[in-house]
């Protein structure tokens, strides 16, 4: 009887690519976004949410940015 297996683990994932910026921009320095100038917080109501300017900002979670994400290229230190 053959096995099945679930998981490949010869693959890595590089979690550096969940921030879509890294994706589209590439990685930066080896930051995260909540030091980056770029990253701003919105408190609509009770609740805070952070978005990156650059990616742009809708009024809906698919631009919600994970402040440990890590930096892209647009990376721009906190002054
Ligand atoms: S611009 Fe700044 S906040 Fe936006 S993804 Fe890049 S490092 Fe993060």
């Amino acid at each position: 009887m053959s096995q099945v297996e679930l998981f490949d683990d010869k693959q890595v994932v590089d979690r550096d690519y969940d921030n879509p910026m890294v994706v589209l921009y590439g990685k930066g320095p080896n930051e995260k976004c909540k030091t980056c100038d770029n990253l701003i917080q919105i408190q609509p109501g009770q609740n805070k949410y952070y978005k990156c300017e650059l990616r742009g900002i809708t009024h809906g979670p698919g631009t919600d940015h994970r402040v440990n994400y890590r930096a892209c290229a647009m990376y721009k230190k906190e002054r």
